[in-house]
């Protein structure tokens, strides 16, 4: 581990840009150097993988020291004044932030996932403090293995469910892949282990035949003048083999195991290349997709068809450019690591609001010239997706579901004095609240304060309100919280003893 390796992955650093991170790594080692993971390595480790992955996804020389320092104030009493000191108020945000989201208790309901992927976003309030967070996640999922076995599968079912989603929903396939990959044999051990053996034995008899193919279609395309191209090809994720293999049942039907890239400089060339290849082989209808005219929710652009070989073969064939290549791996961190070269001070940083809709794909608000301006410096395809509605299903991804649970979803969440985050269905009232946290709060609910004032028992929460219950020994419901109550539970309780209450006094 040297500073260089980080450096040397920053794009088009500045002399500043290195003396930061440079500076960054010393203290990091520094103020780490007692300290060490549960693997027995320097926690330094850690740090140091963290910022590399954000230092590969092409983030700026802020971010990355971020990352080298994001467990300097939680674990080792480094205080936020120092980190504003020595580093900046930039870098002090971004560390804070992902000190703060360390504190988001992971309850692992289903109910909970989304409102937590939810206040994933709201808390993070920069998209770079969502990155170092996910960077962070990922060393921690590579370590797993050294973290006691009762605490594993937590951890994988938490990455799984709120960290991989968000790493998709950003359009950052990279990490969102690889957190996946490392989840898996964690929460599924029988069917990892079977879908590893299957894509194995399906992988080398795949590879020869693409290498083969791959020929011919070099031939074919130089044939008719397009030279200029790379070659690549990629294996599908495990896990999202998995997924799909549960889906289709043989794996006979999946023909994106392995998909074949084929890179050319411009947009003109893909649809170029696309005919080329479907005049020389037959492609299988329904697989056509043009997803640079519609590109996916999540920005991803590319040309896709598949095409019968003529040997017997059927071949899965991805035609894009190189900058959707580097779009489709990094997502929004390609667009924030290289932005940052163009902007003087610092980054156009999207607002929360924006990141909101980004993720749960709210309509953009009408008429809004404010708003309108905030997202001028926001790549075209960000505001694609903003201004998206949904109906455009993907037959790739099972995202459907997730989508809809976002779009419909009619749930806030609000806290306990103490950070607890309970959600709630819209209109619920501080009783709803009192019985989610304990029925014996909710028993003797007197009185309520929603952000430090009193208020009265019927008033609506609303998204991200600190809320305090103030009980009673001998307060009691009664009939009229019926008419409060929005939540299931709570009204049974109420119910419930109201109905002791009259049986007794009979
Ligand atoms: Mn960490």
């Amino acid at each position: 581990m040297t500073p260089k390796e980080l450096t040397d992955k920053l794009v088009n650093p500045t002399p500043q840009d290195i003396a930061l991170v440079t500076k960054a790594y010393t203290f990091a080692e520094n103020a780490h150097k007692d300290h060490k993971r549960n693997s027995g390595e320097p926690y330094f480790t850690h740090l140091f993988e963290t910022a590399k992955t954000l230092a590969e996804l092409g983030m700026s020389a802020t971010t990355v020291s971020a990352g080298l320092l994001h467990d300097t104030i939680e674990d080792v009493d480094v205080t936020p004044e120092t980190i504003e000191k020595e580093f900046g108020k930039d870098i002090l945000f971004i560390v804070d932030g992902v000190t703060k989201l360390g504190h988001v208790r992971y309850r692992g309901t289903d109910r909970h996932n989304e409102s937590l992927r939810k206040l994933f976003v709201a808390m993070s309030q920069d998209i770079r403090v969502l990155i170092v967070k996910l960077a962070d996640r990922l060393h921690n999922m590579r370590t797993l293995s050294h973290v006691p076995k009762e605490k594993q599968e937590r951890i994988a079912r938490e990455t799984m469910e709120v960290y991989a989603p968000i790493a998709y929903r950003l359009g950052i396939r990279k990490l969102h892949r690889e957190l996946e990959d490392l989840c898996f044999p964690y929460i599924e051990p029988e069917a990892y282990k079977e879908t590893e053996a299957t894509l194995k034995k399906k992988r080398k008899e795949m590879e020869e035949k693409l290498e083969k193919f791959l020929k011919n279609l070099k031939k074919t395309l130089g044939t008719s003048g397009v030279t200029n191209i790379k070659t690549d090809y990629r294996v599908k994720g495990l896990y999202s083999l998995y997924r799909k293999l549960k889906r289709k049942k043989e794996i006979q039907n999946i023909y994106d195991i392995l998909a074949l890239r084929v890179m050319v400089p411009t947009v003109d060339d893909c649809y170029r290349v696309l005919g080329i290849i479907h005049s020389t082989w037959r492609p299988l209808p329904g697989r056509i997709k043009d997803f640079i005219a519609f590109p996916k929710p999540n920005g991803y652009r590319s040309l896709h068809t598949t095409v019968f070989t003529g040997d017997g073969n059927i071949v899965e064939i991805q035609i894009k450019t190189e900058e959707m290549q580097r779009e489709a791996e990094y997502g929004i961190a390609s667009h924030l690591g290289y932005k940052a070269k163009t902007t003087q001070r610092g980054l156009p940083l999207p607002g929360l609001d924006w990141i909101k809709r980004l993720i749960y794909r709210e309509p953009a608000p009408e008429n809004n010239t404010q708003k309108e301006d905030a997202t001028r410096d926001v790549p075209s395809w960000i505001r694609d997706l903003v201004d998206y509605q949904k109906n455009e299903k993907d037959p790739e991804e099972e995202w459907d579901d997730q989508i809809k649970s976002d779009f419909f979803s009619h749930r806030i969440f609000v806290f306990s004095p103490e950070g607890d985050v309970i959600d709630l269905p819209i209109d619920s009232t501080p009783i709803d609240f009192a019985y989610a946290i304990h029925s014996e709060i909710g028993e003797h609910v007197s009185g309520a304060r929603i952000n430090g004032k009193m208020i009265s028992l019927d008033t609506r929460l609303q998204n991200g309100d600190i809320v305090e219950i103030v009980t009673k020994k001998n307060a009691k419901p009664s009939s009229k919280w019926l008419d409060y109550a929005k939540t299931a539970s709570a009204r049974r309780k109420i119910r419930a003893t109201l109905q002791n209450q009259n049986n007794r006094h009979k």
